[in-house]
């Protein structure tokens, strides 16, 4: 697969398909801007530029969000545990 504008050789895991003209682009263009796409002006009126140039990107984001915030749930849980459980154990210890 090779990139529409630069021609770069782009292996299947890194290629990207504009939503807006159906191009294949490598990382470097596969925003509309950075290719010049046909449908630029729908892109803009989208209201989100750069979250919605690509199918892959959306959601590479969607899915690398998720465990990071359950990440911090589950962080956030054991500490306020292990606080718990040290004030228990001072109160227990200083009776
Ligand atoms: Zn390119
Ligand atoms: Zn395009």
């Amino acid at each position: 697969m090779k990139c529409d504008i630069c021609g770069e050789e782009i292996s299947g895991g890194s290629a990207f398909t504009c939503n807006y003209c159906g191009g294949v682009f490598c990382p470097k263009h596969r925003l509309p801007f950075n290719h010049a796409c046909k449908n630029l002006a729908e892109w803009k009126k989208s209201g989100l530029p750069g979250k919605k140039g690509t199918k892959r990107t959306r959601m590479v984001k969607a899915s690398a969000m998720v465990p990071f915030y359950q990440k911090k749930e589950v962080l956030i849980g054991g500490i306020i545990i292990a606080v718990f459980v040290i004030i228990i154990g001072i109160m227990v210890f200083t009776q």
